[in-house]
């Protein structure tokens, strides 16, 4: 007898403990005879009924739910006990008072007696409703980026520093030809032929090297072989525990590039000539003489005018004088070495800058042109018209702090070329 008094006693603990912890289990807990009145509920659905549990036992749901909320939950209920089946379904119901939508993940499991009969139903159900809204809001978020990030004007994706892809937005999908579902989660090598891959791959890993924020401009031949310029940002990107990422922005900058270039190239041009002009070469003699006096490199400058210009100008107006300097221009460009500097430095005067070339070659260089010019006759609209230049030639000397001291005797040369008749070549060392 004190053995079944005690076994009691323990049982009586048990389900004590049990009820407790139920209880306290934060989701609703109850049990349902074959005639859907309850034979358990725990203190959430004590509290939800505001009715304490022994008013609920052996009532069914019409007591506690509106009619549109009680066939669904009779509909589950007779599904697991006719059935016999364990059901894991999403309900939702109207709080009354405040018309707010829960949701509730819910299980209801049929209860068997000894002989495996049916006997009822045990059913749980957890409010699901601050997930269901973090989830939606996730959802919602998620996709408001996706429209804006596939409709920017730029190409954005996210790398890991394994070189797997683990975003693309459209236009990126677009460039490498293969929807962004079957790019994310792969290896750059794998969707991307090995050459480019290897190219982005180089300007990729700066961000892990430096593990900062990186600016670049990056060049891309597309299939037409038309070249790209881009100008991208690239920052790091850390994700909690997970490897580490970077996100790249990358905008197609060619048409500014090219403009860009237009620019440059327009403002170092002669506009008359389309030879250098006077800025450009200045420009670069100034670099050029830095470079030859620290490796005691060889420099030179011939500078020429036309002889008596005035007089071409006077006797055949002076368009016929520009299309002369034009001619020029060109039988003198196609006489220069590749690494010379031809300018216009204004008027009728010109400047060449000669690297790397030894007192006589220079003088030979200049007398060559002297003689071209005094041999061949330039012809403009059928006028046959004799040009003749005069030369001065200068070269670096050990003394010259800057390229002006250069660039003024070769100034002064051609001065002296002109005061000894003209058509003439004068060296001033
Ligand atoms: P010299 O042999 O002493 O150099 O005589 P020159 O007549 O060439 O020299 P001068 O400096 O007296 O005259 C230069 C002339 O070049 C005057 C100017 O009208 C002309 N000139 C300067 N720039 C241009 C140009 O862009 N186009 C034309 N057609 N003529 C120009
Ligand atoms: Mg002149
Ligand atoms: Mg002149």
């Amino acid at each position: 007898m004190t053995y079944k008094n005690n076994n009691t006693e323990t049982l009586l603990q048990q389900i004590s403990i049990m009820s407790n912890v139920l209880d306290n289990i934060g989701s609703y807990v109850y049990s349902k005879d074959l005639d859907r009145n309850y034979t358990y509920v725990n203190a959430n659905v004590e509290a939800l009924f505001q009715t304490p549990a022994k008013d609920i036992i052996g009532k069914d749901d019409s007591h506690f739910f509106d009619l549109d909320i009680l066939d669904g939950l009779l509909e589950s209920d007779n599904k697991v006990i006719n059935e016999n089946v364990t059901l894991s379904i999403e309900e939702e119901n109207v709080i009354k008072s405040t018309g707010k939508i829960n949701t509730y993940q819910t299980i209801k499991t049929p209860l068997h007696n000894a002989a495996g009969n049916v006997v009822g139903l045990s059913g749980i159900s957890t409010d699901i409703t601050i997930q269901k809204t973090l989830e939606a809001d996730n959802q919602n978020q998620k996709h408001l980026l996706d429209v804006v990030l596939n409709n920017v004007d730029a190409y954005i994706y996210m790398k890991d520093a394994n070189r797997r892809y683990r975003y693309v937005n459209s236009r990126v999908a677009e460039l490498i030809g293969l929807p962004a579902e079957e790019i994310i989660g792969k290896l750059d090598f794998e969707v991307v032929p090995p050459k480019y891959a290897e190219h982005f791959w180089t300007n990729d890993k700066t961000v892990f090297e430096q593990n900062q924020k990186v600016v670049m401009s990056e060049t891309l031949e597309d299939s037409d072989n038309k070249v790209h310029h881009y100008l991208s940002t690239k920052v790091p990107f850390q994700l909690k525990g997970d490897l580490q990422t970077m996100i790249a922005f990358s905008t197609d900058v060619t048409e500014l590039y090219q403009l860009k270039e237009k620019f440059e190239q327009l403002a170092n041009t002669d506009e008359l000539t389309g030879i250098y002009n006077r800025r450009y070469f200045f420009e670069n003699a100034k670099r050029e003489f830095n470079r030859a006096k620290r490796h005691q490199q060889e420099l030179v400058v011939i500078s020429l005018d036309v002889d008596h210009f005035k007089a071409v100008n006077d006797h055949h107006g002076h368009p016929v004088g520009d299309q002369v300097l034009v001619k020029i221009a060109q039988i003198i460009t196609k006489t220069i070495r590749s690494e010379d500097i031809f300018a216009r430095i204004g008027g009728e005067e010109f400047s060449i800058l000669l690297p790397n070339i030894t007192k006589t070659e220079s003088l030979q260089a200049a007398e060559r042109l002297r003689e071209l010019l005094d041999d061949n006759a330039i012809i403009i609209n059928d006028i046959e018209l004799p040009i003749k230049i005069s030369l001065g030639v200068s070269v670096i000397k050990a003394a010259d702090t800057c390229f002006q001291d250069l660039y003024s005797r070769s100034d002064r040369a051609l001065y002296k070329a002109k005061s000894h008749g003209r058509n003439h070549v004068y060296l001033m060392d």
